[in-house]
């Protein structure tokens, strides 16, 4: 079982503005105190909306930010509790780390409304497809990857999305770092390529016509 079984492209059905050429950002590993703000920053003087695959350690410890993604238009998704890979675990393991996340979220705003997860470096397995899917979490893969949490420079990032990005395509960003790859020293520069990057992003895509959109409501189909 691998990411077949989720959903890593959206296929758009709704007619608006840009004709169904819409693509979905998603950031994963925050809430970081020092990244995270950054990114919100950027989205919000180019009005897109995101979704934030937040890890539940760092929310508990971030909760204005849980917050602050909320009340600016965004949806805050699960990435499970401390970000262990979920094929390494057991069946309790793997529904606590989901239903911890969850309720760490919903701690820190009531009214999210948690509609999706995303399994640590895409591993997916059955376990972690039934688990979700019992507590009413649709699993998202991504379709684009520019690496930007490998540090690639800002042009490699801003060329690898805007060479590979199609209509309902999910770009995967990172806004943090998982608890076992922070290395001391580097939260300052942690993710300034993805902060530029998406700067110039997002006019990029406006300019080839595409629409930076929410996840849609309804429940997604592959
Ligand atoms: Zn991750």
């Amino acid at each position: 079982m691998t990411h077949f079984d989720c959903l890593s492209r959206v296929q758009s059905t709704c007619s608006n503005s840009t004709g169904g050429r819409n693509v979905y950002l998603t950031f994963d590993d925050g809430p970081n105190p020092l990244s995270t703000p950054e990114i919100l920053d950027v989205l919000e003087k180019h009005r897109v909306p995101a979704t934030f695959f937040v890890i539940g350690a760092y929310a508990a410890e971030q909760p204005q930010l849980i917050r602050r993604m909320i009340v600016e238009g965004h949806e805050v998704a699960n990435h499970t509790m401390t970000h262990p890979d979920l094929s390494r675990c057991g069946p309790s393991d793997v529904r606590h780390e989901i239903l911890e996340a969850n309720r760490v979220v919903r701690m820190a705003c009531p009214q999210a409304s948690i509609r999706h997860v995303r399994a640590p470096y895409g591993i997916w397995t059955d376990e972690v497809l039934t688990t979700s899917a019992g507590v009413g979490l649709a699993p998202l893969h991504w379709s684009v990857d520019p690496r930007d949490w490998s540090r690639p420079g800002v042009d490699a990032i801003v060329d690898t999305v805007l060479s590979s990005v199609q209509p309902g395509a999910i770009v995967l960003l990172h806004d943090g770092c998982p608890p076992d790859e922070v290395r001391p020293g580097t939260e300052d520069s942690l993710r300034d390529q993805t902060v530029t990057a998406l700067s110039r992003l997002i006019p990029a895509l406006h300019e080839r016509g595409f629409g930076i959109c929410a996840l849609p409501q309804h429940p997604l189909t592959k």
